[in-house]
This record gives C-alpha cells, structure tokens and sequence, in this order.
C-alpha cells in the first residue's frame, strides 16, 4: 500500500454537495452584506484566499457563515448524494486494508448523516468537522497524532487548492480531485502528488 491512512475532504471530493451548498450561499448573502454568486466558473478559477481578499470577507465573517450554510445544510443532507463512483472506490480501499478518515469543514453530524444514509460510515475510523480560522492543517494534524501515523505515511484528497496547501504544511501527501470546486488547471499550479479525474483512477493509484 502506499499510504498507511488516507484522510479524506467532503464536500466537493465524497459529497455532490456545491449545487446545494451555491444556493445556500446565495440566500444568505446579503444577511452577511456579500454579493451574491452568479458565475461559478469565477469560483472554480479562482484560489479561495483570493477570492475572500477581493471580496473583503474577513475570518470572523467567515465563521459566522460557516455556521450559517451548515445550519442549513442540515436539513437537506440527507438528500445529498456521493458522487458516481465514490462508494465503490472507498470500499475497495477499504477492502485493500486501508485506514480511513474524514477531515472537513463541515460540522461531523452533517458528514455522519450522509455517510450514513449512504451506507459508507463504517468505512472510516475517523471523522472530524470543524472550521478552523488558522487552516486546515491543524486538524490533520490532529487527526495524525490520534492515529499514530507519521505524517509522511498519510495522504489527503481533496478539490480545492486549499487542501493540497493544508496537506502540505500538515506534511503529508496531496492527491487533488477534479470533480469538485477548483478546476483541474488550478489544481495543477500548485503540483499535488496526483491529480485524478476519476475515483477509478485514484483506486488504480491506490492500490
Ligand atoms: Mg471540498
């Protein structure tokens, strides 16, 4: 195997979760006094730290509207569904003998609930939601101390530039996803160790 645990982002990289999470968003823009997003090419283009420096959005802002879009998230998450594909690549990992978790912005009950009603949660030994103002990071190293696993034994997947960054200063591995928020030409600037377009192309990396 070529990892000892592979931690996993959420939204975007396990859960179809944008669509939704856009028209979340948008209701709750001008409460926060935010222009609403129209163009979600901008979105996919752009790396997240510049897109809350253009638009003025400061980290205590952000939190609140973490809260918010989760809050309101809840009621419709178990409509949400993985992406095609995503539950037979995790079970295969699974099966391979691969330690799994979940390391997300997402609040842990939202994740659970999905994961559940898609018959996936047994799959992971761990799942953390939290929205942390200082980065990503933390949390994954968080999640490796818990785990025992030596940072360079571990890999994160995720969809967005950000999460190859926290991957990075958390000292593990970056696989990026391009089905998710940034677009595969972005995800590419920032050079994670793969870049896959399929879950049966990650499986075939994997494994
Ligand atoms: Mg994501």
């Amino acid at each position: 195997m070529r990892y000892s645990i592979i931690l996993w982002d959420f939204d975007g990289t396990l859960a179809d979760t944008l669509p939704g999470l856009l028209r979340i968003f948008n209701d709750l823009a001008p409460d926060f006094g935010l222009e609403t997003i129209e163009d979600v090419q901008v979105l996919r283009d752009t790396p997240p730290t510049d897109l809350l420096r253009e638009r003025g959005i400061r980290w205590w802002k952000m939190i609140r509207l973490r809260n918010a879009i989760v809050r309101r998230q809840k009621g419709q998450i178990e409509s949400i569904r993985l992406f095609p594909g995503i539950h037979d690549m995790l079970e295969r990992l699974h099966a391979s003998g691969y330690r799994m978790g979940v390391v997300s912005s997402n609040s842990e009950a939202n994740i659970r609930r999905c994961l559940q009603s898609c018959d996936a949660e047994s799959w992971f030994e761990h799942i953390v939601g939290s929205w942390q103002p200082l980065g990503k990071h933390r949390s994954l190293r968080r999640v490796l101390r818990r785990t025992r696993v030596p940072s360079h034994q571990a890999l994160y997947v995720g969809d967005e530039v950000r999460d190859i960054l926290a991957a990075r200063r958390a000292g593990m591995d970056a696989a990026a996803v391009t089905w998710g928020s940034n677009t595969r030409q972005l995800l590419a600037q920032y050079s994670p160790d793969e870049l896959v377009d399929s879950p049966s192309q990650l499986t075939g990396w994997l494994t």
